[in-house]
């Protein structure tokens, strides 16, 4: 049931939307009235639903490092987040660590990242190349210098699942979700005052946050006159079987950014295309030549055993990639005092919707962060054009 009026109207109810209305529901100083409103509540084509779950702290910028550290706590401590009457959501987490494969080139930046990384809290190592065949030995490691490691934190989990814990909790927080489209804005001065939905609605509003994913994000600024560079670029993941018995994997970055893991029995891998194959795009059509051309030669030319394998699935779904510096833009905008934005993830939003949701929570409720800063993730460097750029970014 919804009403016509709301302190706060999110449009997306994808995770990082959910995650803002869960974090704002349970933050004791906010008291006010929220409302998702989510286009397509099936989520057949949204990132949140279609994400390969990773959950890391291998990072280079602090702030992604804050959020790759809070993010597994959070999953580590669903119970206290998430659960509904005593019933914790299972968000099929598998602690199975990542490995970022190193070459020379690659290693001093991997190695400063680390130190970081360590200093923070995060237990990540470098493995030496014994170390790696020793304990992976169906992996092929020429050409390379070692690897970095995590000692648990690191992992995956099922983003179905997440998104539907977030979603049940909202509910039970009192949160309203409305399927419809929000298609525009309406402002009086520095302020926006509705939103106006496609069937015909208009809500009042006191503030309004913007998360809308990579097909929505853009073009709810667009429409206030914000530019947002964010584009919608196709990724496509494949799922396949190896005839041969490797057991699980760690969700293993190949020096060439190949991401793989195992899911039970099968394994999931993606691969970003390279820029002249990247463009901006809505299609949704799977890349099956990419697969036979690029994919699977570098998946077989580091693990033999996938020399043999069989494909027996494939799904797109987009990135909303930040064309300045593939990090998230979170916040304010310059020119409206009560609308936020989070969008730009670059393939991260997942594991960053507990921290982003919660910052969020804290900027609306209190106009400051109050437990990581994100102050620098702001709109303000796009209007610079001052890149914050990540270095270990897959
Ligand atoms: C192949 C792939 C693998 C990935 N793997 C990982 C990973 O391992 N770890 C990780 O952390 N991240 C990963 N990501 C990134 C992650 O999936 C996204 O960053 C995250 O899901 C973004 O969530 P969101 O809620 O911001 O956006 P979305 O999931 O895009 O949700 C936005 C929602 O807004 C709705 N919407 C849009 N416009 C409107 C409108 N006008 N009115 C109403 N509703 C609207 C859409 O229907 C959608 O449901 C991956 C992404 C891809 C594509």
């Amino acid at each position: 049931m919804t009403s016509d009026r709301y302190d706060v109207v999110i449009i997306g109810g994808g995770v990082t939307g959910c995650s803002t209305a869960v974090f704002l529901g349970s933050e004791p100083g906010f008291d006010g009235k929220v409302l998702i409103v989510e286009r397509d509540p099936t989520y057949q084509d949204a990132p949140s639903a279609k994400a390969s779950g990773g959950f890391r702290q291998q990072f280079s910028i602090p702030e992604n490092i804050s959020m790759g550290l809070f993010g597994i706590h959070f999953i580590k401590h669903l119970d206290e987040y998430l659960s509904v009457d005593d019933s914790k959501p299972d968000v099929a987490f598998r602690e199975s660590g990542y490995l970022l494969l190193a070459d020379e080139q690659a290693l001093p930046t991997m190695r400063s990242s680390n130190d970081r990384q360590r200093k923070m809290g995060a237990d990540i190592a470098f493995r030496r190349i014994d170390e790696l065949e020793e304990r992976f030995p169906w992996l092929t490691l020429e050409g390379l210098v070692g690897g970095f490691l995590s000692n648990g934190n690191e992992g995956h989990v099922d983003p179905w699942l997440l998104l539907q814990a977030y979603r049940t909790k909202a509910k039970a927080l009192g949160v309203d979700f409305v399927k419809d489209e929000a298609v525009a804005l309406h402002q009086e001065g520095d302020r926006i005052v509705s939103v106006e939905l496609a069937k015909g609605g208009e809500i009042a509003c006191q503030t309004v946050v913007n998360a809308a994913g990579a097909a929505g994000a853009g073009e709810i600024c667009k429409d206030l006159g914000i530019e947002l560079p964010v584009e919608p670029r196709k990724r496509c993941t494949f799922v396949f079987e190896c005839r041969e018995d490797i057991g699980p994997t760690p969700f293993t970055i190949t020096e060439k950014g190949l991401a793989f893991r195992s899911d039970g029995k099968r394994f999931i891998a993606n691969l970003a295309p390279p820029a002249d194959r990247d463009p901006p795009t809505l299609d949704l059509e799977v890349d099956y030549s990419y697969f036979d051309d690029s994919i699977w030669p570098e998946l077989a030319r580091r693990v033999p055993a996938f020399e043999a394998i069989r494909l027996t699935g494939a799904w797109c779904c987009h990135y909303d990639y930040n064309t300045l510096d593939q990090n998230l833009i979170v916040g304010r905008t310059p020119w409206f005092e009560n609308f936020y934005l989070a969008a730009g993830f670059s393939g991260h939003g997942l594991q960053q919707s507990p921290a982003v949701g919660r910052a969020l929570s804290e900027l609306i409720t209190y106009g400051e962060y109050r437990t990581i800063d994100l102050e620098r993730f702001g709109y303000e460097r796009i209007v610079k054009s001052e890149a914050l750029m990540e270095r270990n970014c897959y």
